[in-house]
């Protein structure tokens, strides 16, 4: 084998990578891209509903705090359940 048809060889492989991933520009930087419309981002942290144990959006959640601790619920009244058997318990 000649030594130009191994440098042709290699400009092709070199053509075939760029052509794989060269054309990538959009590099993920680690972190999470603006939001043009306000609208909450689906990468939003999940916290579980103590009470009915589903995983809802911290933003969309009811929060409620308990001295250093916050807890979040998918609706009032899941919060509304968790301090009455809270209470019931303490
Ligand atoms: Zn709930």
């Amino acid at each position: 084998m000649s030594p130009l048809r191994l440098i042709v060889i290699a400009i092709l492989l070199y053509i075939g990578y760029r052509l794989l991933f060269g054309g990538r520009k959009k590099v993920n930087r680690g972190q999470a891209p603006k939001e043009p419309n306000g609208e909450f981002p689906t990468s939003d942290v999940l916290e579980e509903d103590p009470v009915c144990h589903t995983l809802v959006p911290r933003q969309q959640a009811v929060s409620w705090q308990d001295g250093d601790e916050v807890f979040y619920f998918c609706s009032q009244e899941c919060c509304n359940t968790y301090i009455y058997q809270k209470g019931e318990q303490g």
